[in-house]
């Protein structure tokens, strides 16, 4: 017998849809700097601009302005339409990506749960009109054409207000900035020829120069200590090309949070590579000891599935075994060929 319950399983309205999604990929304002300079990246910005504002208890704003290929006007509009993009057209794409983004998904996340202002004006284009799109929770409020110097600026204010759950969740301003330093400078280490400057509050935080040597940006990051104590690493193997810095046995930390790796110009984390690492010391280091290391690595993006995360801060990687062991090779060679005797410098 049919009985008389109603249904209840309804198809989410897009606004919702947009707000779910923006929880994995704007986890935290760190989450939403990556993704806002990651897009400067990869429209072949020569210098990105990073302000934050902060009130006595959270961030209020944050701006990124670069110097990029900017959007005429239709295109300005798409960006904030979920799953659009420019970066790939078809899944086969991802074997080949040499892009950070392609999942078309950070603007509208963004714009789903702050208020977003876009400037933007093809860089290239003297004629192009520059355009000004203010959009709020997924609504655009304004759509309008203004003068504007060539690339984009992405304002972000009012985050998470329409999330009360994840505003709240927020942590302090000093621990969110800290998170923004940290994937800031992982960003900056895979892209030393890009000029970046942060402030927070109007005070530089971190400021890097245009077409600067990695060991440049290292000594401007971590001090021209940690850079005296560093050896070079340039290896190419046969599945991968291995460049960068790596401590002398005599620098050590007790944690790994500064063994620093990018893959194809991605900033990521791989704990396969990281224990590399540390196995090409052998016994240079004591077991609860780990380096610096500043590394890149170039793999074919053929074995790289950089779609396992919506943060794209992991990645799956084909034959993973032997491209670890080619870095713990790597690491062992260098550190054979330099001198490991510890410095003996004055201590002050
Ligand atoms: P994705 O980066 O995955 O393509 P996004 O939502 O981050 O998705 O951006 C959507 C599109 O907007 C991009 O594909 C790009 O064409 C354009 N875009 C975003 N940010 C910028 C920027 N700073 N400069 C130029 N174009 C941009
Ligand atoms: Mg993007």
């Amino acid at each position: 017998k049919q009985g008389s319950s109603p249904t209840i399983i309804r198809v989410l309205d897009q606004a919702t849809v947009n707000k779910i999604a923006a929880g994995e990929v704007v986890e935290r304002p760190a989450s939403l700097v990556k993704e806002l300079v990651e897009n400067s990246i990869d429209a072949g910005a020569d210098s990105v601009r990073i302000e934050i504002i902060a009130s006595k208890n959270e961030i209020t704003s944050i701006r990124i302005t670069d110097d990029g290929c900017g959007m005429v006007p239709e295109d300005a509009l798409l960006a904030f339409t979920p799953h659009a993009t420019s970066k790939i057209t078809e899944i086969r794409d991802l074997d080949t990506i040499r892009t950070l983004g392609f999942r078309g998904e950070a603007l509208a996340s963004i714009a789903a749960v702050a208020r977003v202002t876009l400037i933007t004006r093809p860089r290239d284009d003297e004629l192009a009109a520059g355009t000004r799109i203010v959009i709020a929770g997924g609504e655009i409020l304004e759509n309008s054409a203004i003068g504007a110097p060539g690339g984009t600026t992405v304002l972000v204010e009012d985050l998470f207000y329409n999330t009360p759950a994840r505003k709240k969740f927020q942590k302090s301003r000093a621990t969110e900035l800290a998170h923004i330093i940290g994937m800031l400078e992982g960003i900056i280490l895979a892209h030393p020829t890009i000029a970046f400057r942060l402030t927070y509050n109007g005070t530089e935080q971190v400021v890097t120069g245009r077409n600067a040597t990695r060991l440049d940006t290292i000594a401007r990051i971590y001090g021209a200590a940690t850079a005296r104590d560093l050896v070079p690493v340039s290896t190419t193997a046969p599945l991968v090309a291995i460049a960068g810095h790596i401590s002398r046995p005599s620098l050590s930390r007790k944690d790994r949070d500064r063994i620093i790796l990018s893959i194809n110009g991605r900033y990521v984390s791989s704990p396969a590579i990281t224990n590399a690492i540390k196995e090409g010391y052998g016994t240079l280091l004591p077991k609860d000891r780990f380096p610096v290391a500043f590394l890149s690595l170039d793999i074919d993006t053929a074995l790289v599935d950089v779609n396992v995360h919506p943060t794209k801060k992991l990645v799956r990687i084909s034959r993973e075994p032997e491209i670890a062991g080619a870095v713990r090779d790597a690491i062992k060679k260098t550190l054979a060929g330099h001198d490991l005797i510890p410095d003996i410098r004055p201590t002050t």
